[in-house]
């Protein structure tokens, strides 16, 4: 593959392979078994600098671009999907601030977060609003210099260990230009953690449902003006898709890495599997998607960094490279025979925590409802 990188982008890389190989890796079979989600580890990766990565040096952020933030990230996938969807989460948080907060927002806001004193959680999602998010029913009423916020959310990753919620809610008519957008502080009356959501994969990330009941925002932290809501997720997500298909892209590797291992040490028939021509296919075939996914990936993120439009080739990336995880990480299990059922191997964590991308930050259906929509245009 031929990608140029900046010296800096290099030195990131490097850094968090690093990083990721030393913390990220030893204890991911342990946290998946367990579900507790690593505090400890999500400060370690905050102190790295890796939860704003797009925001500016001024507000706390790194500032050193999406392109080095997807080699991050993919450097943390690769190691354990469920940190990087942690950190992922907490980038994208960041965006509407960065994007459309207000002088006070990104110093009082952006600045903790993108500095990683604590995590963010981006809730959209309610139990009648997936795919569809003009049909948000959470409801925020102006009460004074305050908003009372009232409804739930759902599948609410950070949702628990968050310190600032990005919460998407009903100021006006139905449909998506009722939608405004609030920074909701962890510690607002009103807010709750409910349920916490038992998964089949990704198991040492939190996701939670909120409850908000009469739970109190002060006007200074509505993100834009009422209405607004719905372009600030489009803007953000589209940045967030890039952040989901790096993370796809770190797995991929992984996948890669285990079929080649168990390849080259298991013997059938006399001959490694690695000899046999329909295991080579199948290894050919997850090596071809790293690089195509790879490449679709960075190419978005370069666009993101050029100041160039991006959405079309971020929903690009994300709907290829999570269908291309999801095939991959079948195949290696495939090349693990039954020990790949086991949980004597990651491959079996690897398999389990994929099926979620095709899902999470739009599914694979509304990726493609939005590549059509661009490229169909006149
Ligand atoms: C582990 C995990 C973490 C998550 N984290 C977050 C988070 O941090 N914040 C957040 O807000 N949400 C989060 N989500 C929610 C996630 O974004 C939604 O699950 C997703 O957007 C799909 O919504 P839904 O589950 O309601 O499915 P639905 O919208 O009900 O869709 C069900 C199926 O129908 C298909 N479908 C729907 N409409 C159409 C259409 N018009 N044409 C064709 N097919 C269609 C979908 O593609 C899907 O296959 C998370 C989910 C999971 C599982």
């Amino acid at each position: 593959m031929y990608f140029p990188l900046n010296p800096e982008q290099e030195m990131i890389q490097v850094m968090v392979e690093q990083f990721a190989a030393r913390e990220v890796a030893p204890g991911a079979a342990k946290r998946d078994e367990s579900g507790e989600f690593p505090q400890s580890l999500v400060w370690k990766m905050a102190q790295l600098g890796l939860c704003g990565m797009m925001s500016p040096v001024k507000y706390g952020g790194s500032e050193v671009g999406a392109v080095a933030y997807v080699l991050a990230l993919m450097e943390i996938a690769s190691a354990c999907a469920s940190s990087a969807v942690t950190m992922s989460v907490t980038n994208l948080s960041c965006e509407p601030l960065a994007l459309f907060g207000n002088e006070d927002q990104k110093i009082r806001l952006l600045t903790p977060m993108a500095s990683g004193k604590f995590l963010g959680a981006f809730a959209l999602t309610e139990p009648e609003a997936g795919s569809n998010l003009a049909e948000i029913r959470c409801k925020a009423r102006r009460k004074g210099a305050l908003y009372l916020i009232n409804g739930s959310k759902i599948f609410i990753t950070n949702g628990a260990y968050a310190g600032e919620i990005f919460v998407l809610a009903r100021t006006g008519e139905s449909g998506g230009r009722g939608l405004t957008a609030f920074m909701v502080e962890k510690d607002s009356p009103g807010l709750k953690v409910g349920k916490n959501i038992q998964k089949m994969g990704l198991r040492a990330s939190n996701t939670v449902e909120l409850l908000f009941e009469d739970c109190e925002v002060a006007e200074e932290n509505r993100i834009g003006k009422e209405g607004e809501g719905m372009m600030i997720v489009i803007r953000a997500l589209a940045s967030g898709r890039i952040g989901i298909a790096a993370q796809a892209v770190g797995m991929i590797r992984a996948c890669l890495e285990e079929a080649k291992t168990y390849s080259l040490q298991r013997q059938q028939f006399n001959k490694f599997l690695s000899g046999h021509q329909a295991v080579q296919w199948m290894i050919a075939e997850i090596a071809t998607g790293l690089e195509a996914a790879t490449l679709l990936t960075l190419s978005a993120a370069a666009l993101k960094d050029a100041g160039r439009p991006y959405m079309k080739e971020a929903s690009m990336a994300k709907l290829f490279a999570t269908e291309t995880l999801n095939r991959c990480a079948y195949q290696a299990l495939q090349v693990h025979g039954g020990y790949g059922y086991t949980k004597e191997f990651p491959i079996e964590r690897i398999y389990r925590d994929a099926r979620v991308t095709t899902i999470y930050e739009g599914t694979s259906e509304v990726q493609r409802m939005l590549i059509a929509k661009e490229t169909l245009k006149p």
